[in-house]
């Protein structure tokens, strides 16, 4: 193996839905793509000496063992390999299925080799797999290892992608994170509580292409500093997914006001005034950033106060984007994603429950009642006083 582990020059990334787009917008995507990646191998202090764009794959010249991983983290990638690169002739490609053969395919296993061809060649696919078979086939004899050829059910593959001026020759594919490089849909506004399920959602439109802004609520004296470093810890995690985009935080005091719904209004409906009140925090923080929208943790059910009633109820009125990427999924879902991220860890450090939270809390909101209710308070003075006194920085 140690041979082989030399011999690896070169990553190729694969991306998926950037290829359906328009060549202009491709282009522009495809370039935010490059620099994301760059921005990955950087912070994982992963060595490399170019990255180029070529139609359809991007092509990261390095030697390092752990760029195909890395690189497979960046939001955009379907797919890597780590691959040992050559000229593009039927002899090169064979010599070099050859040499990986050597350490890869054991005593009595099968191989099969795997041919992609673009651009303009003398030989065809066919030609190739023949010619690399055979090459891989005389080896394997030659060391005594019995080998034999299946297509079906290989024991070992090796991959040959013959481009136009170079063929590229590998034994894996590792699986990308997928969805939109980062940088390309616009701006949200991502509230970060620091539970399970906030984290995610947030990443799941990172995912998608959005840059996001953190906006972590806090609301002592009814919750603890826990709280508040779980949701710093959680944010932290966030950004390192996004490598190149470093997120202005806003941690925005909120304990005066639900002090002031405690006082004021019906218990009953603390948590949806509160959650009113966070959504106008949360718009102005996103005409300030020039964002889009705002995203929520909220899945449908999940807690009592997450009914489709309360949920109407929460945006009656209010005339911006409140987006719930988790809406339809099941705890045991999220919790999986929360895993795969990093997250869930800190987002399941012990907290205090929020002290407002009333016993019986509205399940069935009337939405025009929850209005009436609201107008006893001067809720912009509150939204106002709140974002005067927000911090906001940078990680
Ligand atoms: P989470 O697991 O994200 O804490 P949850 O299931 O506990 O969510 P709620 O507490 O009802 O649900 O909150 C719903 C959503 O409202 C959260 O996912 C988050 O997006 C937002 N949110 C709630 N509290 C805060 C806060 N203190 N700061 C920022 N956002 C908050
Ligand atoms: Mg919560």
């Amino acid at each position: 193996m140690k041979d082989e582990k030399k011999l690896i020059d070169t990553v190729i990334v694969r991306y998926g839905e950037l290829a359906l787009k328009t060549t202009g917008i491709r282009n522009w995507y495809e370039k935010i793509l490059v620099n994301n990646i760059a921005a990955m191998l950087d912070q994982r202090n992963i060595r490399y000496s170019r990255i180029k764009r070529e139609w359809g794959r991007i092509f990261i010249e390095t030697d390092n063992q752990n760029a195909a991983g890395t690189a497979a983290d960046v939001f955009g990638v379907v797919s890597t390999s780590s691959a040992v690169t050559t000229d593009s002739t039927l002899e090169n490609a064979a010599q070099v299925c050859a040499d990986i053969a050597a350490n890869l395919v054991q005593k009595n296993e099968s191989f099969a080799i795997r041919v992609r061809r673009t651009g303009n060649h003398l030989f065809s696919s066919h030609d190739i797999a023949v010619k690399c078979g055979d090459s891989v086939w005389e080896r394997l004899e030659s060391l005594g290892r019995d080998p034999s050829i299946d297509l079906t059910y290989a024991d070992r593959e090796i991959f040959v992608e013959m481009r136009q001026n170079h063929a590229y020759v590998f034994t894996e594919k590792i699986r990308g994170v997928g969805g939109l490089p980062l940088g390309t849909q616009g701006k949200m506004v991502a509230l970060v509580s620091g539970g399970i399920d906030s984290p995610v959602a947030a990443w799941l439109m990172m995912k998608r292409g959005v840059e996001i802004i953190p906006v972590y609520f806090n609301n002592e004296p009814f919750s603890n500093k826990v709280a508040h470093d779980r949701a710093m810890e959680c944010i932290a995690i966030l950004q390192e997914w996004a490598p190149g985009h470093p997120f202005t935080v806003y941690e925005i005091p909120f304990g005066n006001n639900l002090e002031s719904f405690l006082r004021i209004c019906g218990q009953k409906n603390t948590c949806l005034l509160c959650r009113r009140t966070m959504y106008r925090g949360a718009y102005e923080v996103m005409k300030k950033e020039g964002a889009n929208g705002i995203i929520t943790g909220a899945s449908l059910g999940q807690v009592a106060s997450q009914t489709s009633a309360n949920m109407y109820a929460e945006i009656y009125g209010l005339g911006f984007p409140v987006y719930h990427p988790l809406l339809g999924l099941d705890k045991t879902e999220i919790i999986d994603i929360a895993n795969r991220i990093g997250t869930f860890k800190a987002s399941t450090k012990p907290v205090k429950c929020c002290k407002a939270v009333p016993d019986y809390p509205e399940v069935k909101a009337k939405y025009d009642s929850l209005v009436i209710e609201e107008q006893k308070l001067d809720i912009e003075k509150l939204v106002s006083n709140s974002l005067s006194n927000a911090k906001v920085f940078k990680i």
